[in-house]
């Protein structure tokens, strides 16, 4: 049976995480979408385009060739050949790309991908910011994932850390809370939590506890499904 999770939430509140999780343990793909508005922010840099030039930015996102290639419980993220998983974690991916994503016709363009990603016959689980709004707005489970700016700090840092960047806390701090101003303010499809959306608030669980939580959540939606097939 087919089943569709959208989560959403602010940065840092462990999204991709539990997605992953999620998605591993129904079998189903997942799909992360911030990986694919920060391959348009690489790719823009790279390229030299300036991030306030929009319609160069659409171009870029029409012909964004990119492939999610599974890789043990993560997976690679690969743009006209090159492996950038790493490159698009760098700070200065993390600082630029909510500029990227402001741009409606850039969220367009993006959108085709995204709804390409999530037509698996299993289902999908899919994290971002607009999951839930915009991008599967009847998906069967959705989820709305909150933290303390101080927890959601301090477990980007981790992450960072883990992955062999130079960071402070303090910093990242800043950047997280500059990037949800950003995403909340803009005008395309910002951060926001669906009406139909269950809020879980991670500051005091772990990774396994709130993983448990959504997957509950996503069993019961079956249960009811068969259930109601079945009366
Ligand atoms: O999820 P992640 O932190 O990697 O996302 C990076 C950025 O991509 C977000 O801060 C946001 O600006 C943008 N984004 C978005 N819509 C999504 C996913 C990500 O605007 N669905």
């Amino acid at each position: 049976m087919t089943i569709k999770v959208a989560i959403d939430g602010p940065a840092g509140a462990g999204k991709s995480t539990i997605a992953k999780h999620v998605a591993k343990q129904l079998g189903i793909p997942y799909v992360d979408t911030g990986a694919i508005y920060r391959s348009l922010a690489w790719q823009a840099i790279n390229a030299n385009t300036p991030l306030d030039d929009e319609n160069s930015l659409v171009q870029l996102a029409e012909s964004l060739d990119i492939l999610f290639i599974p890789d043990g419980d993560s997976q690679r993220v690969i743009v006209r050949g090159i492996d950038i998983t790493h490159a698009i974690r760098e700070p200065e991916i993390s600082n630029k790309v909510s500029l990227v994503a402001t741009y409606p016709q850039v969220r367009k363009e993006l959108l085709t991908i995204q709804t390409t990603l999530s037509q698996s016959a299993l289902g999908v689980v899919m994290d971002g910011r607009d999951i839930g709004t915009s991008i599967l707005p009847d998906a069967d489970v959705k989820i709305f994932l909150t933290a303390t700016v101080e927890v959601r700090a301090r477990r980007r840092f981790e992450e960072m850390k883990r992955q062999g960047f130079d960071v402070e806390l303090e910093k990242v701090l800043l950047e997280l809370e500059a990037r949800d101003q950003a995403d909340k303010q803009r005008k395309a499809s910002p951060l926001r939590m669906a009406d139909d959306a269950v809020a879980l608030d991670t500051s005091l669980l772990t990774i396994e506890e709130a993983s448990a939580m959504v997957a509950a959540l996503c069993e019961v939606r079956l249960r009811t499904r068969r259930y109601n097939k079945f009366i």
